[in-house]
């Protein structure tokens, strides 16, 4: 069944098929000013250029977003903000709507990452408005989940994971799967250098795309992209990447530098590639 937004995704779906493409997003947070984003893309450029076994996303602030698009269409990268407002316009100061992330060429948004739901009040009706706004602009969004390590010492991990999949993606059709990506950031890695080892991670990413199974379809399951992040560096990232259902890594501070990002994006030759 279509409905207003579906028109976009036409056909995309057909392009992610079940041998799911990799994705690698840098999450560059309240980093860079233009200045350092034109710094950043100048030294990424030809390390970068040309990759095709994985798609290589940037989401820097909401101020750089048109200088990083400008400068990322000859490299292949995508360009991503990191938040957006569910609604198209009005009264909301401070807020950035999808059309105008949209008008900066940006092609994508991160939504309901841990930091957002942490400390700006992020909800999981909040997160499924705003995916739907997402939709309705022709933005692909990168949809983040993941247990504190309070609710994963107490045996709820799967329970939260669960309850910001069924909330969060409610109401949207299955055709509307084909733009969305899911991002398992378990909050206690994030920023704190401690990584899930490839076996826990891969144990929350087959646990996801069985909830997606269940409440969507599983075909959508299947060509569902899910990304890990937190502490993803260059060093532990080919062993994530090994696992079956580890589609790709959302990273943070990793992406900052244009190295240790390309180090990332080229996960698959890591003996090979020293840059
Ligand atoms: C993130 O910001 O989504 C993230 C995973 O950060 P880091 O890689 O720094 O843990």
């Amino acid at each position: 069944m279509w409905n207003s937004r579906s028109h976009f995704w036409k056909g995309v779906s057909s392009l992610i098929p079940n041998n799911r493409k990799a994705l690698i997003a840098g999450n560059w947070k309240m980093y860079k000013t233009i200045a350092e984003t034109e710094a950043f893309f100048t030294e990424v450029a030809p390390l970068v250029k040309g990759v095709t076994h994985c798609e290589v996303v940037i989401a820097p602030p909401f101020t750089a977003l048109r200088r990083a698009a400008e400068l990322a269409e000859s490299v292949g990268i995508s360009i991503g903000a990191q938040d957006l407002h569910w609604e198209k316009e009005g009264a909301w100061t401070g807020a950035i709507s999808a059309t105008i992330i949209r008008e900066t060429g940006a092609t994508f948004t991160i939504v309901g990452h841990s930091e957002r739901r942490q400390f700006f009040g992020e909800t999981d009706q909040s997160v499924n408005k705003k995916i739907g706004a997402a939709l309705s602009a022709g933005l692909r969004a990168i949809v983040c989940i993941g247990e504190t390590l309070q609710e994963r010492e107490t045996g709820q991990t799967e329970a939260v994971l669960n309850r910001q999949l069924v909330n969060g993606l409610a109401g949207l059709t299955e055709p509307e799967f084909s733009p969305i990506i899911v991002a398992y950031e378990p909050v206690w890695a994030i920023g704190t250098g401690r990584t899930a080892t490839p076996e826990i991670a891969q144990q929350a990413h087959c646990f996801i795309r069985g909830c997606v199974g269940q409440i969507v379809s599983p075909t959508v399951a299947r060509g569902l992209r899910i990304l890990y992040g937190g502490s993803v560096k260059p060093d532990n990232i080919r062993g994530l990447m090994e696992q079956p259902d580890i589609d790709g890594a959302l990273v943070g501070g990793a992406s900052l530098q244009a190295k240790s990002f390309a180090s990332i994006v080229h996960y698959q030759v890591m003996e090979a590639a020293k840059f």
